[in-house]
């Protein structure tokens, strides 16, 4: 094949798979099978790689598929995603309805309603500039998304140009055209995902919503490619409009799929008729739906009737009524959330409700469960609508044995052991110590930090989150996190819960030192952490330790062994210890690095702030390495580390002849 041919040939071959690909994800009516569909994309790459000179960024094969990302760069919408307003049965649906009627009546009778499936996905925005896709964002926070162009070109139904047979093709070369949908996974690559993880060992998904989630925000497009990711429309910005299904029309036209199933309706009635139709269709579908969405069809007349707080008056979504089942309560906690407030959390027998595994449900506070008489043991059922925390409704009290306890609200904190109120006119229980939270944040957040268990991805926030939702209590409840505890939490998806809990499990060995570190022992950094390791050798030895033999630490100041010592005689602490083996942590006994002897004796003195490391690093590898450290800077000093902006131990060091090292000096000296 000459040049000339192999251009004709590709070109060709770009425009017939463009074309292929349209009918199948946008008419629904293909026209070749997979197996001729792989077959002309692979002859396709073949020719573009023997001819790189006719290499095309909007070529159909360059959906496979690029080089993974460092991060995600935040992209700001032009203008901003809303989220709609919820009814969830017909009363609430008519109350919209009427409301609407009394600012337009006229004009919404003429106008009517075009309905929607709720696709339960991820929403996105994909624009196209000049008919070519320029680049996609996620929802965000609705004013400003993360760019997940990459991932996006790999959703086969979404096309890298409009196509060019369409009416507004033309249109579109000369104006921005913003397209938002939903991308979602289908039910059965969603099984198949979940079967491919359990083999390898990986945490499985809790439903395809967060699957779809997870996967987009994936950095590299390889993995989002071979989820197999589909995308459904229904929003057009770029093009104006008479009626809210024209908008779908174009969609459609422009070469983007829009649910085949959506439709016009005139009145309230025939609203409620069609979704007792979707109703029994849901179960037959090979995706997730979660309602209807009603829209004002006449663009005019919604954009006249406004916003109402931060949701259009023009539209809502009208949800399936939430799903009940019935589970057991295996134990009744106390979370203090982070106004103190203490609030009884049901732990329930794992179960799957609404699409997500749930394993906890609010009870709200202690009058509703004595009002619902409900006790530990008790057979319950449980209610759970779209994305909102479980609660649990009522007992079964036909099914009691007799073996059920009665809850009680504990009369000290049951996290700080300090006094609790209940103001006059409250029903809520509080903790008045007012840095209860605080100690406990702290704690946590230490607990994960880098030199201790160094678990990724928990930031402050996600710390504060789980706290307060009382899925945390102490570091221990760590290791026992399901994806289920973190699916209802607010933008969790997002987050990934999925890389949380895996980071977690994957920290599950420590070496001893650090470990002593992390439980946050007062006085004890990690320096007197690796000297107490080295002393002890083993965590066992620790604590069967004798508080003579603590003291007796080299280095170890008589204050800081006191506090050594009272730390491992205190029960609760203890228990904490015990527990955390029990969740299966493993502490690694103490091997003396092998390089240990390299500063043998020598008295390092950091001072300033070190770019790489921070101090507690450096300590470390010090005292690794068989240096010490120390705070002040004496004749008996060996070397200063001097960081940014050094202060006054840098001029003293000067003035005693002190060798002085620079970060990267002291890097070297560590390799
Ligand atoms: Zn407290």
């Amino acid at each position: 094949m000459n040049k000339a041919q192999a251009k004709n040939r590709i070109e060709k071959l770009r425009k017939y798979i463009d074309k292929t690909r349209y009918r199948y994800h946008v008419l629904n009516d293909p026209s070749v099978t997979d197996a001729d569909y792989d077959s002309l994309m692979e002859e396709l790459v073949k020719l573009e790689n023997s001819f790189p000179e006719f290499a095309d960024p909007n070529s159909p094969s360059q959906k496979v598929g690029g080089k993974p990302l460092d991060k995600f760069v935040r992209v700001a919408h032009a203008s901003p995603m809303i989220s709609l307003g919820d009814a969830f049965d017909e009363a609430e649906m008519r109350e919209w309805y009427e409301k609407v009627l009394r600012l337009a009546a006229t004009d919404v009778k003429k106008s009517g309603f075009y309905c929607e499936i709720k696709m339960d996905g991820l929403a996105v925005s994909v624009v196209y500039e000049k008919g070519l896709l320029k680049y996609g964002a996620t929802r965000g926070d609705g004013q400003t998304g993360e760019d997940v162009t990459e991932n996006l070109k790999t959703i086969r139904s979404i096309p890298l140009q409009l196509r060019d047979e369409s009416k507004y093709y033309n249109f579109a070369l000369k104006n921005r055209i913003e397209i938002r949908g939903e991308v979602y996974l289908p039910l059965k690559s969603f099984e198949a995902l979940n079967i491919d993880r359990k083999k390898n060992n990986e945490a499985l998904f809790a439903n395809p919503r967060n699957a779809a989630a997870g996967s987009i925000r994936q950095l590299d497009p390889k993995i989002a490619s071979s989820r197999n990711l589909d995308f459904m429309a229904y929003g057009l910005t770029g093009i104006e409009t008479k009626t809210h299904e024209e908008e779908h029309q174009i969609i459609k036209d422009l070469g983007l799929p829009t649910n085949k199933l959506n439709l016009y309706c005139t009145d309230l009635d025939s609203i409620f008729e069609l979704r007792k139709k979707w109703g029994k269709l849901r179960p037959k579908l090979d995706y997730q739906i979660d309602g209807i969405v009603v829209n004002i069809n006449d663009e005019k007349l919604f954009a006249k009737l406004g916003v109402v707080g931060k949701s259009p008056r023009g539209a809502i979504a009208f949800k399936w009524p939430a799903e009940e089942v019935t589970t057991i309560i295996e134990e009744i906690a106390v979370q203090v959330g982070r106004t103190g407030t203490l609030t009884p959390v049901a732990h329930l027998k794992p179960v799957l409700v609404a699409g997500s595994t749930v394993s906890r449900a609010t009870l709200h506070n202690a009058d509703e469960i004595v009002k619902k008489d409900i006790r530990i043991g008790d057979t319950v059922v449980i209610r759970k609508a779209g994305d909102i925390i479980p609660e649990v409704v009522k007992s079964i009290k036909e099914l009691r044995t007799g073996k059920e306890k009665k809850f009680k609200m504990p009369e000290s904190c049951p996290i700080c052991g300090g006094k609790i109120e209940r103001r006059a006119g409250e029903v809520a229980y509080r903790c008045i110590n007012k840095k209860c939270f605080t100690i406990r944040r702290r704690e946590l957040e230490h607990f994960v930090s880098k030199t201790a268990f160094d678990i990724d991805g928990m930031g402050p926030k996600i710390v504060e989150q789980l706290l307060n939702e009382g899925i945390v209590k102490d570091p221990a409840d760590l290791f026992g996190i399901e994806i289920g505890d973190l699916e209802p939490l607010e933008r969790f998806a997002e987050k990934s819960s999925q890389n949380i809990i895996s980071s977690i499990n994957s920290h599950k060995d420590i070496a001893f030192e650090r470990f002593i570190y992390a439980l946050g022992v007062p006085l004890v950094g990690i320096e007197t952490a690796i000297d107490i390791a080295k002393k002890f050798h083993s965590l066992d030895n620790l604590l069967k330790a004798k508080s003579e033999e603590t003291s007796a630490i080299y280095g170890v100041g008589e204050k800081v062994a006191k506090a050594v010592v009272d730390y491992f005689n205190d029960s609760a602490n203890k228990k904490l210890i015990e527990k955390l083996l029990t969740a299966g942590i493993k502490v690694i006994d103490y091997h003396s690095p092998v390089k240990a002897n390299k500063f043998q004796g020598g008295v390092f003195v950091v001072t300033g702030s070190l770019e790489t490391l921070t101090r507690d690093d450096a300590h470390k590898k010090i005292v690794e390495l068989g240096g010490k450290t120390g705070s002040a800077v004496t004749s008996k000093t060996g070397f200063v580390i001097a960081g940014e902006n050094p202060g006054s131990k840098y001029d003293k060091a000067r003035k005693l002849g002190i060798k002085i090292l620079t970060e990267k000096q002291f890097l070297e000296m560590i390799k």
